[in-house]
């Protein structure tokens, strides 16, 4: 008995360990942000390393499961807003991506404004602007979601930081208005919220993992979205090398 209640823990612990780990690997991260042209784009992973201290007080912020699957509406995504850094397991079991994006923003501008260093804000928002991208963030966590997370999460991590051009060559303009920009924002992520969730019904129907050029076209857009948001900030500053790629 005493067995099986200690196995049926590590099971718990496990599957909840298993969701919160998952999610684009290190390096994927850094190469949407330093796409975008982020200049601290080689903290972009930091997020999921907070995961480890501040457990579901962060992680919420790194998934939306939309279990009704329903369309995800600007609307929606400005609601999710007030949920950033809270845990309501009851309430939010389905977490909060896209309304983190804009969370982390409003605390940016925040501490922008009482004079303190505001910087890792714009980490937390690279970060999330990549989570949304990745397929298995966006649909629900079934057996499906578990068995082919860790694939989908390490597709192009090998080598995507050498080949910056794999996701430059999928970046488009996003235009975000000064005096609409959240309203803009919420738009543009719901957008892409659409085009991701579409893309993990397909890989569960087809019973497969993403290519690595799926993956390439998600990751461009992430960097897409990055980028009109530093913009805004007139924050934008692309490395040199990748400069001269284009
Ligand atoms: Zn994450």
């Amino acid at each position: 008995m005493k067995h099986r209640t200690a196995a049926l823990v590590a099971l718990i612990l496990l599957v909840t360990f298993a969701h919160q780990a998952g999610a684009w690997h290190d390096k994927t991260h850094l190469a949407v942000c330093r796409a975008a042209g982020h200049d601290l784009w080689f903290n972009c992973a930091a997020p999921d390393i907070a995961k480890l201290k501040a457990h579901s007080r962060e992680a919420y912020n790194h998934w939306f499961n939309n279990i009704a699957e329903v369309e995800v509406t600007p609307r929606m995504v400005l609601e999710q807003v007030e949920r950033y850094n809270k845990a309501n397991r009851r309430l939010d079991s389905e977490g909060h991506l896209p309304g983190a994006i804009i969370g982390a923003l409003r605390a940016y501008k925040k501490d922008l404004q009482r004079g303190k260093y505001a910087l890792y804000h714009l980490v937390y928002c690279g970060h999330y602007i990549g989570d949304l991208t990745m397929p298995l963030h966006m649909i629900a966590y079934d057996g499906f979601n578990k068995k082919h997370h860790l694939a989908n999460d390490g597709i192009v991590e090998e080598t995507i930081l050498d080949e910056p051009e794999k996701i430059t060559q999928y970046m488009y303009e996003i235009k975000l208005g000064d005096n609409s920009f959240e309203d803009d924002l919420a738009r543009e992520i719901a957008r892409i919220a659409n085009l991701t969730r579409k893309l993990g019904y397909k890989l569960r129907a087809e019973n497969r993992v993403m290519t690595q050029q799926e993956a390439c076209v998600q990751l461009g857009h992430s960097a897409s979205l990055f980028q009109a948001v530093l913009r805004h900030y007139k924050k934008p500053a692309p490395p040199p090398d990748i400069q001269a790629e284009k």
